[in-house]
């Protein structure tokens, strides 16, 4: 899996009445270890190698980060411009409303590592867990006004933060984490910028006031805060995690990450796990050809849009637009992304499951035909 998984009913539910003060704290603990648990069952059943425990603890796959470290104040989309909702609406981009906006110094917590120590004693294979990159938070959290003071640029913040992060990335590593994934649909995002920003470039300038920098100058930024994180760390997997959104009447269509090279091989990551289901994504032969030796793709060979569950020959059919550029070994398949970044995002979890199912034996299929 990517990271998120689609929450059970009765969580999101519980999720709700307790915010509405219905519904105790140990109620709804009960209701996030039995997720917890159902979810990698699920993922056992299905076959995965790698588990991830669905991000089922997580409010959304990014604002949560201001819930565990102090520095953050969670405020409302239209605090931070008063025409917060038009501003969304304009440009056709959905965020949540509740937004984690840095406000004092960062301090030192832990992020992830408490979720992984609930989740691991229900599988014994190896496991996952995913952490929002620093790109990407300084992009959603610093804001003109309200965090000036604790930063007075969003590159100081940017930094701030991926050193907390390195530290997380060494806690999990100690706690038994096999693979760590930094998620950065945001620099995924670039792939639709040039001369001018993408939208979502133009949507946080106008909700939080920062401005684009230029196409290269921004990717160069990206990379560089990957590498702040991942430097000196050993003993774990790292990937990093790209979405891509083509849009038909973009001069983009069709083409992809390669837009990213070269400055994107840089990046001291193990592995890129990327989106290329949709049509006008562009040519992952192309990318992993470049790859530096030992580098790995992470395939989205699975449409995490639609309901079709498709056929481990389709699945086979999908990765097999790599195996002619790039060795067998070093092809990991994956969803396309998170089936649920945020908790409210519906996606039947049958369907996510009978999905997973396909890929496993998709994978199957691959391992025998290329051994
Ligand atoms: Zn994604």
């Amino acid at each position: 899996m990517v990271g998120s998984f689609s929450r059970p009913h009765d969580l999101i539910e519980a999720t709700k009445r307790h915010a509405e003060g219905k519904v105790s704290q140990e109620e709804l603990d009960a209701q996030l270890e039995k997720a917890t648990e159902a979810t990698i069952r699920g993922e056992e059943a299905a076959g995965l190698d790698v588990i991830t425990d669905g991000e089922q603890r997580r409010s959304s796959f990014v604002s949560f980060v201001g819930d565990k470290i102090p520095g953050f104040k969670v405020m409302h989309i239209t605090e931070l411009n008063p025409e917060g909702l038009e501003i969304l609406k304009r440009n056709k981009v959905q965020l949540t409303y509740m937004r984690a906006v840095v406000s004092e110094e960062l301090k030192d917590a832990v992020i992830a590592r408490d979720e992984y120590e609930k989740a691991r004693k229900y599988s014994r294979k190896p496991f996952k867990v995913t952490l929002p990159a620093p790109y990407l938070v300084m992009w959603e959290s610093w804001h003109k006004t309200h965090s000036k003071e604790a930063y007075p640029d969003p590159e100081d913040f940017g930094y701030a933060y991926a050193k907390l992060l390195r530290k997380e990335v060494l806690r999990l590593k100690d706690a038994g984490v096999s693979f760590v994934q930094l998620d950065e649909p945001m620099l995924g995002d670039l792939t639709e910028a040039g001369d001018k920003p993408d939208r979502y470039r133009r949507v946080f300038y106008e909700l939080y006031g920062q401005e684009y920098r230029g196409f290269k100058e921004e990717l160069k930024l990206a990379v560089d805060m990957l590498n702040e994180v991942i430097k000196g760390v050993s003993g774990v997997k790292i990937g990093v995690h790209m979405d891509r959104w083509p849009n038909k009447d973009s001069p983009y269509f069709d083409l992809g990450y390669e837009r990213f090279l070269p400055e994107l091989l840089e990046t001291k990551t193990s592995q890129w796990v990327l989106e290329y289901t949709s049509q006008g994504t562009g040519d992952p032969a192309k990318l992993v050809k470049e790859f530096p030796d030992k580098v790995e793709i992470g395939l989205g060979v699975i449409n995490v849009q639609n309901y079709e569950v498709e056929t481990p020959e389709q699945v086979v059919a999908r990765a097999e637009r790599v195996t002619g550029s790039i060795e067998p070994e070093r092809i990991w398949l994956n969803p396309d992304c998170g089936f649920a970044p945020g908790m409210f995002r519906t996606f039947p979890r049958d369907v996510a499951f009978a999905k997973l199912k396909s890929m496993t034996e998709a994978a199957e299929i691959l391992r025998k035909k290329y051994a």
